[in-house]
């Protein structure tokens, strides 16, 4: 079958990181061509708009979505009305209820969109689902402390209305936790914003999950020296399970478990190519839907500005 040609819109770091090199890996893809402003890449046909792309481009089988999640609902829109099918970075976008109209434009429009998480594809995941499927669990604590500068250095939009702020990574912790753990619900929120940012900088977060003792989250993005992303859980039975690195370590009472390389946007493209096989949507907004109830229920504390 020939490769499906796909534009990437919003030509930065994810794009260069782990886009591009996971589309030359996958043969279902040709990298055909980009819409940035600024930016483009060696050998491919640039463009500096969705509009101008799509004109130029009609070969263009499926564009991917990768700018900040401010901008992402209005070109995917008009990428899915023009009959691509799209895959959105995460989160998916700027609110929960724009993501659910693109579902209802890609239904009716007969084409695919595929929402991304990219934590899920990490390697220890489906191990971790295995676990909690059968070990009832009776506590959780999510611990994701990274250093925004090592991670984010020179991104406004990440902390503008609508950049998530600490739950830009904090979102990958919830997308693993809605597809691990059986429902969950918000029931506290503390929010803490520099004063001179409109996102915060850290969020400590309760949950009420059924037959568990306690759930929390502790997000923040002040962490210097080694960095955290942890799930760990106990089981009623008192056995315990530490998913690290964003999932891609686990261990299980204290003994490592092997797990392969990660390769999270090699399954993804994977999972697109499916998806366009197939025509099928792929759109689960339970993180952002967290994320939401988050900002719903927040105390907003105001903390010391923060400078780059
Ligand atoms: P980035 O480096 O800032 O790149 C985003 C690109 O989008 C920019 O280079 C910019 O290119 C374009 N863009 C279009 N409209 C924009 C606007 N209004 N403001 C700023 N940029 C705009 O960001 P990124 O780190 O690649 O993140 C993009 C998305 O990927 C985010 O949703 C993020 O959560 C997700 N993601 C990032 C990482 C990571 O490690 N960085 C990991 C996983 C997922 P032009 O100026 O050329 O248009």
């Amino acid at each position: 079958m020939a490769a499906a040609k796909v534009a990437i819109v919003g030509v930065g770091k994810i794009v260069r990181d782990q886009h591009v090199p996971a589309l030359a890996d996958n043969p279902a893809f040709e990298l055909a061509a980009t819409a940035s402003r600024h930016s483009s890449l060696d050998g491919v046909d640039p463009y500096t708009s969705i509009d101008d792309l799509l004109i130029a481009r009609p070969d263009v089988e499926a564009v991917a979505v990768c700018t900040p999640p401010q901008v992402r609902h209005d070109i995917a829109r008009t990428a899915l009305l023009a009959g691509k099918h799209v895959l959105l970075e995460k989160p998916p976008g700027a609110t929960v209820s724009e993501v659910d109209a693109l579902r209802d434009i890609a239904h009716s429009q007969g084409v695919c969109l595929f929402a991304t998480w990219h934590s899920r594809y990490a390697p220890a995941v489906g191990d971790a689902k295995a676990w909690v499927d059968s070990h009832p669990v009776s506590k959780v604590e999510i611990v994701w402390r990274e250093d925004v500068r090592r991670w984010h250095p020179g991104q406004a939009w990440i902390w503008e209305a609508g950049g998530l702020g600490v739950f830009d990574p904090g979102v990958n912790a919830l997308s693993i936790a809605t597809l691990i753990l059986p429902p969950f619900f918000l029931t506290g929120s503390d929010l803490f914003f520099p004063a001179n940012r409109q996102a915060p900088i850290a969020a400590k977060l309760a949950f009420h999950l059924d037959g568990a003792d306690t759930m929390t989250a502790d997000f923040d993005w002040r962490q210097e020296g080694p960095q955290t992303w942890d799930i760990r859980m106990e089981a009623k039975d008192g056995s315990r399970l530490r998913l690290s690195l964003g999932g891609a370590e686990l261990e299980i009472d204290g003994a490592s478990v092997p797990q392969g390389p990660v390769r999270e946007y090699g399954g993804i493209y994977e999972r697109f190519a499916e998806l366009i096989a197939t025509k099928a949507h792929d759109v689960d907004v339970r993180p952002l839907a967290q994320v939401a109830d988050a900002f719903l229920l927040g105390r907003r504390l105001v903390v010391e500005p923060f400078h780059d």
